[in-house]
C-alpha cells in the first residue's frame, strides 16, 4: 500500500511531486519522501509522517531540478524507521539511482539471501532494495537492458519510478497488479499511481503505463521498451473495491461508477425493505448510493465521520484501533431511532471495526440492522501489496456467513457475491487478481509464506 509520482520537464518538479503526494496520501501515511534532480546534482529529503508534515515551503524550494521522484509508504514488507523511507537513494559507479515501489515482491527473501551471498550490503529491510540492487549489477549492459534482467528476476507486484540521474523511468510488473498512470504536464511528464494526482496539478491523462513496459523519459522525450512479455492481467480488484480514491480513473476504469455498480449488483442480490440506506463513510459510500438507486430507498448519513482521524486500521494496538473507530464515526441518534436500515459498507476485514460500529447504532436506537458488503468474504492474505492481516486474523478465513452475523450482532449479513463482483466489472472482468477471496494466486507465493496460508484449516 504505497503511492508513487514521477515528475520530468518542470521547473519545480518537486513541488509538482508535493502536491502528486498530497493526492495519494490516502495510499499510504506512514512516512514521505522526494528526491529530485537537475540531470547533474541530486538532492533528496523523506521522512516518517504525513506529507504536509514532511513538507514545508524552505524544504521543497532545496529540491532543486526538473525531474523529481516521491513517494507516500504504508509498509507491507520493512519496519517502520526513516531508513525505510523511499524514495530509496543509491549512488553507483558515479550514477544515482531513486527507486519509488508500489507492490511488493513475492521472492524478495530467497533473492536478498542471494545477493548477500554474493557480498550486496542492505541498507534497509525493503524488497525495494533488491530491485536497485539487481539494476546495479547489470548496469553495465546498459540501463534499459539492467531493468529487463532484473524484471526476469523479480516476481511479485511493482508499479515503480525510478530517477536515474538526467532520466525519469518508469516500470510496472508483466501482470499489472498495481495501477499506474502516465501524463502530459506543460510539455513535461508525470506518471503517477493514481490519475487523482493529475487533477491537482492540471496534468492531462495520456494512458496507463502497460504492464511489462520500460517507459524512459529524458531530453529527447519518451521511449516505450518491452521489458518484459506481458502476462495474464491481475490487477488488483482491491483497488476499485476500497483501495484507490473515487475520483481516479485506474485501469481504464472510474473508480466512482465501478463502486456504484457494485451497489447496482448489491440490490440485485440483496433488495431489502428498510427505512433508508446508509454508508459506513467514506469507504461505503459510492456502493450505498448505487444500491439506494437501484432500490428507490432513501440514502441517509446515519454516522458522521470525524476527518480528523487517519485510517483506523493505520493504529498498531487494539486499544488504540477501538478509540479511533468511535472517534471517527458518531450515529445522529435522531436519524437512527427506531429505524430498520440498510448499512453498506465496502470490505470486512477483522470485523472489529464493523462490530463497533454496528453497536453504536444499535445503542443510537436502530431497531434492525442489516449490513451489506460490497465484495465477497475477504478469505486470504494478500502478498501482493494489500495490508491485509494474516490468514488467522481474517475474519472470514476462519467463520462462516452466519458466524459473522452473529459476532457483529447483525439481523443480516449479506455479501457480494464473485459472480456480481465480476458483473460490476463489466466484461473487464478476465484481468483482475481475485487471490483474496479465492485463493488462486496469480504469481505463485514461495514455500515459507505458502505454508502459513495454507496450514489454517477452512472451517467453512
Ligand atoms: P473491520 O470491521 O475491522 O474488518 O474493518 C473493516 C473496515 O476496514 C472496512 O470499512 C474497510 O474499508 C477497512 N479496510 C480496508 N482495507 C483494510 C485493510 N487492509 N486492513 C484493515 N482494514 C481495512
Amino acid at each position: 500500500m504505497c503511492g508513487v509520482i514521477g515528475v520530468f520537464g518542470h521547473k519545480e518538479a518537486a513541488k509538482i511531486a508535493f502536491f502528486g503526494l498530497y493526492a495519494l496520501q490516502h495510499r499510504g501515511q506512514e512516512s514521505a519522501g522526494i528526491v529530485s534532480s537537475d540531470g547533474k546534482v541530486v538532492k533528496e529529503h523523506r521522512d516518517l509522517g504525513l506529507v504536509a508534515e514532511v513538507f514545508n515551503e524552505p524544504i521543497l524550494q532545496n529540491l532543486t531540478g526538473h525531474i523529481a521522484v516521491g513517494h507516500v509508504r504504508y509498509s507491507t514488507t520493512g519496519s517502520s524507521t526513516v531508513k525505510n523511507v523511499q524514495p530509496f537513494l543509491v549512488t553507483h559507479s558515479r550514477q544515482t539511482f531513486a527507486l519509488a515501489h508500489n507492490g511488493n515482491l513475492v521472492n524478495a527473501c530467497l533473492l536478498r539471501e542471494e545477493l548477500e551471498k554474493q557480498g550486496s550490503l542492505f541498507q534497509t529491510t525493503m524488497d525495494s532494495e533488491i530491485i536497485v540492487h539487481l539494476i546495479a549489477k547489470s548496469l553495465q549492459k546498459g540501463l534499459v537492458e539492467a531493468i529487463r534482467e532484473t524484471m526476469a528476476i523479480i516476481e511479485g507486484a511493482y508499479s515503480i519510478v525510478l530517477l536515474a540521474q538526467d532520466k525519469l523511468i518508469a516500470f510496472r510488473d508483466p501482470h499489472g497488479f498495481r495501477p499506474l498512470a502516465l501524463g502530459m504536464l506543460n510539455g513535461g511528464y508525470i506518471v503517477a499511481s493514481e490519475t487523482c494526482a493529475f487533477d491537482l496539478v492540471q496534468a492531462q491523462y495520456l494512458r496507463d503505463v502497460k504492464p511489462g513496459e520500460i517507459l524512459v523519459i529524458d531530453e529527447n522525450g519518451i521511449n516505450s521498451y518491452e521489458g518484459i512479455k506481458k502476462e495474464n492481467l491481475a490487477q488488483c480488484i482491491f483497488e476499485f473495491i476500497y483501495f484507490a480514491r473515487p475520483d481516479s480513473n485506474i485501469f481504464g476504469e472510474n473508480v466512482y461508477s465501478f463502486r456504484k455498480r457494485l451497489g447496482y449488483e448489491l440490490a440485485r442480490e440483496c433488495p431489502l425493505e428498510t427505512d433508508f440506506v446508509m454508508p459506513f463513510p467514506d469507504s461505503g459510500n459510492y456502493a450505498a448510493i448505487g444500491y439506494a438507486q437501484a432500490t428507490g430507498l432513501p440514502f441517509e448519513m446515519g454516522v458522521i465521520r470525524n476527518h480528523y482521524v487517519g485510517r483506523t486500521f493505520i493504529q498498531p494496538s487494539q486499544s488504540m484501533r477501538d478509540f479511533s473507530v468511535r472517534v471517527k464515526l458518531n450515529p445522529v441518534k435522531e436519524l437512527l431511532r427506531g429505524k430498520k436500515v440498510a448499512v453498506v459498507d465496502d470490505s470486512l476485514v477483522r470485523g472489529t471495526t464493523s462490530r463497533t460500529r454496528v453497536r453504536a447504532i444499535r445503542e443510537a436506537g436502530a431497531f434492525e440492522i442489516n449490513m451489506l458488503i460490497s465484495c465477497p468474504p475477504i478469505k486470504y492474505p494478500c502478498y501482493y501489496g494489500i495490508d491485509f492481516p494474516s490468514r488467522g486474523e481474517l475474519i472470514a478465513a476462519k467463520h462462516s456467513v452466519d458466524e459473522i452475523r452473529r459476532y457483529l450482532e447483525l439481523d443480516l449479513l449479506h455479501y457480494l457475491s464473485l459472480e456480481g463482483l465480476l458483473k460490476a466489472a463489466q466484461g473487464n472482468n478476465k484481468g483482475f487478481c481475485l487471490a483474496c477471496f479465492t485463493g488462486k494466486y496469480p504469481v505463485p507465493i514461495k514455500a515459507s509464506i505458502h505454508k502459513e496460508i495454507f496450514e489454517i484449516k477452512e472451517t467453512k
